[in-house]
């Protein structure tokens, strides 16, 4: 029985395509282990750096406005990876998600984890300085912005009924307008 061969295009080694996962593949399989480790590894790397940089930002500009701050690096880390990239306030998923304040620090808000959520630039650029229920009512707003929805993530997320974020909103509103 003749066993067929294959040169890899990463290692350039001859094997026998049993060490492919498949006769179309050009990489062998050691080396597209190899690979998918380095993309991990980048990948890592980036949701680390993207993290610890809006952590840092977010602890200034809570020194800043003088306001509670109890948010860690994990707690970044933490709502980044639970939201997978998609913006809480419009549903879209980007690569370029932000961190957010649901009540502005400039408004008095809190730097803590149950104040924070992971937003889209374009979300994060027009609420500005807005709290949630004020934002609704611009015209500025991203179309795709459903309060409701928003709600419903944040409950989720929160674990709580969507009422509780419903009068927690309300409150805001009052206290920071
Ligand atoms: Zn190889
Ligand atoms: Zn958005």
């Amino acid at each position: 029985m003749s066993t067929e061969l294959k040169t890899c295009t990463r290692c350039q080694q001859t094997k026998p395509i049993e060490e492919y996962y498949g006769a179309k593949r050009s990489y062998c399989i050691e080396c597209e282990r190899e690979t998918a480790r380095e993309r991990m590894r980048k990948y890592n790397a980036t949701f680390r750096g993207r993290a610890m940089t809006a952590w840092r930002d977010a602890k200034k500009a809570a020194a800043k406005y003088g306001v509670f701050d109890d948010l860690t690096a994990n707690d970044v880390m933490f709502v980044f990876a639970i939201s997978h990239g998609e913006c809480s306030y419009c549903g879209e998923v980007t690569d370029d998600y932000q961190l957010e304040h649901i009540v502005p620090l400039s408004k008095g808000g809190k730097n803590t984890l149950s104040n924070v959520t992971c937003v889209c630039k374009t979300c994060n650029r027009s609420k500005f300085n807005h709290d949630l229920l004020t934002w609704q009512d611009r015209s500025d707003r991203p179309d795709d912005f459903e309060i409701l929805t928003t709600i419903e993530r944040m409950a989720t997320r929160r674990g709580v009924h969507i009422e509780v974020i419903f009068e927690e909103l309300k409150e805001q509103a009052r206290e920071h307008k």
